[in-house]
């Protein structure tokens, strides 16, 4: 691996001592276990971070609020010039942390730049929005009186987030959460710690020279334990959480019990509608990288291809030649185009599902498998698969966290393709491939796709940060990113103003004293 640069780029992002427990020293407690970070790369240890314990979870959320009590002080573009210079930070170490998180996680080393460029992006947003944190003017129907509403810093915002995505879901959690005057305190999925250990050395280098607090922003590494400390403490208004349904159901309950706020972020299970007047080429190229980009391990990855039976051979038949040109191996290496699953576990319910499919009636059009020998010693590379299925399998009722892809077939118009599409539990992505403009409007419109993102002749993978992200149904609900997602953020205030001297009071009711 050297060859790549990876222990230039541990060292560039201060993640050091290796094995022996690594510790960002600022504002990270960590006295507990040791966490081993593997990679699926080429199965070798990566390095270890010692675990935060319950104590230390209290010092954190200690150090955060404390840092709160300031920082919500601060005008919020001047917040924005921090995340600013967040955003250069990141650009000086976009190199290493890309290779860090190519390496840690096992996407290609583009995709591993791409999520640091995302996380750039992000910056640049929340830069501009730090001075549009708008709230509207009402006229109040009282004479002599004001009426406006404002949106405040709301507190500590507790992140979790998954392995796929180690350090983009932190940046748009944080970038906004920051220039709207919250702190942050984050636990990382435990298979990426070190991930988590780079961003937080990153940000503290920013909180140091502009002397702030240090609890601005704190990293936790840990399992699912230390996330349930968060999700319980009335101290955290706000919980992110990225992951799967059933971590999401778990939280979701676990915040809404203390009647606090939560982001959920959850698993899709999204589908391209392939229609008579789709453009071939295209379909292809969307679906192929859908379904196997990342290793079929993104939210966004394409699980479906619902396609008209008057095309099905065609479409197939291109989409199995396309297969037959993937490269698979080491991600480092750009002539690659799949690499590996995140951990054997991965593997496991990758071969399940395959067996899974063939059981319940499917066949398989491209075969899977698992490789083995030179350049796959981690035991985490497999084969992108293809098979014909059924909707109401259950086995393509569920998400699949790797690269197999199901063909579908519909007859009949595009009303038949949607209830396939919106027949699933998650509601994230969905796309329609149609050069027909009554079937895209359909496929839009209040009877179309159900879910949160809906495309037109582009795959469902991936997002641009302009846009609110997330999902509906079984993926959650929750909106990060663009548009006006910085509202779950802060808090809305509502005030009226009265500058007369007599006290009217609403809706005409009289109150004579
Ligand atoms: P996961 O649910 O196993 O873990 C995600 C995070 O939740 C980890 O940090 C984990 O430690 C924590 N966690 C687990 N149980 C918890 C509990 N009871 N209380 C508090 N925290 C808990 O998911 P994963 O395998 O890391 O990621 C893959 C999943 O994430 C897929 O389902 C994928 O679709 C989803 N995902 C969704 C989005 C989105 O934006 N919608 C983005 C990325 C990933």
């Amino acid at each position: 691996t050297s060859q790549f640069g990876i222990k230039e780029a541990l060292t560039q992002l201060g993640v050091k001592d290796i094995n022996e427990g690594t510790s960002t020293g600022l504002n990270h407690f960590a006295n507990g276990e040791i966490l081993e970070s593997f990679s699926p790369v080429d199965g070798k240890l990566i390095g270890s971070v010692k675990m935060s314990t319950a104590q230390d979870y209290e010092k954190v959320i200690l150090s955060a609020t404390e840092a709160f009590k300031t920082f919500r002080l601060m005008p919020a573009p001047q917040r924005g010039e921090i995340v600013r210079q967040f955003g250069e930070k990141l650009r000086q170490n976009k190199e290493a942390l890309g290779k860090l998180v190519s390496y840690e996680m096992g996407k290609s080393l583009q995709e591993g730049y791409g999520e640091v460029q995302e996380m750039i992006d992000i910056c640049d947003f929340a830069v501009g929005l730090s001075r549009q944190l708008h709230g509207l003017t009402m006229h109040s129907e009282r004479p002599g009186h004001r009426m406006y509403e404002q949106y405040h810093p709301m507190g500590v915002v507790g992140i979790v987030s998954a392995f796929n995505f180690p350090v983009a879901v932190w940046a748009w959690n944080t970038a906004l959460a920051w220039i709207c005057g919250d702190v942050c305190i984050w636990k990382p999925s435990e298979k990426t710690p070190l991930c988590g250990i780079a961003c937080q050395n990153i940000i503290a280098q920013v909180i140091k020279e502009n002397n702030l607090p240090e609890g601005i922003s704190c990293l936790i590494n840990g399992d699912y334990k230390l996330g349930g400390l968060m999700t319980s403490d009335t101290r955290i208004p706000l919980i992110s959480a990225t992951g799967s349904t059933r971590m999401g159901k778990i939280v979701a309950q676990a915040v809404a019990a203390r009647l606090g706020k939560s982001l959920l972020e959850l698993g899709g299970n999204n589908a391209i509608i392939v229609t008579p007047d789709a453009d071939i080429k295209m379909t292809v190229i969307g679906a192929v990288f859908g379904a196997v980009g990342t290793a079929g391990q993104r939210c966004t990855s394409t699980r479906r291809l619902i396609i008209h039976e008057s095309i099905f051979e065609k479409v197939k038949d291109a989409i199995v030649s396309a297969y037959k040109q993937l490269k698979i191996g080491n991600p480092l290496d750009e002539n690659n185009h799949v690499g590996p699953l995140i951990d054997k576990d991965a593997v496991k319910m990758y071969s399940a599902a395959l067996d899974k499919v063939v059981a319940e009636g499917g066949t398989i059009l491209v075969e899977g498998g698992v490789l083995s020998g030179e350049g796959y010693e981690s035991g985490c590379y497999v084969k992108p698969a293809i098979a014909l299925a059924e909707n109401s399998f259950e086995i393509v009722q569920h998400e699949t966290f790797a690269p197999v892809l199901y063909l579908i077939k519909y007859s009949g118009d595009v009303d038949n393709a949607l209830e396939y599409q919106n027949g699933v539990g998650q509601g994230l992505s969905s796309a329609i491939m149609t050069n027909n403009l009554r079937e895209a409007e359909r496929f839009l419109s209040a009877v179309g796709s159900d879910c949160g993102i809906a495309n037109v002749n582009i795959g469902t993978s991936g997002a641009e940060i302009g846009g609110a992200f997330g999902g509906e149904k079984d993926t959650g609900g929750g909106r990060e990113s663009g548009s006006d997602a910085w509202k779950i953020y802060m808090r809305r205030q509502t005030n009226t103003i009265n500058y007369t001297t007599s006290l009217p009071l609403a809706q005409g009711i009289k109150f004579d004293l």
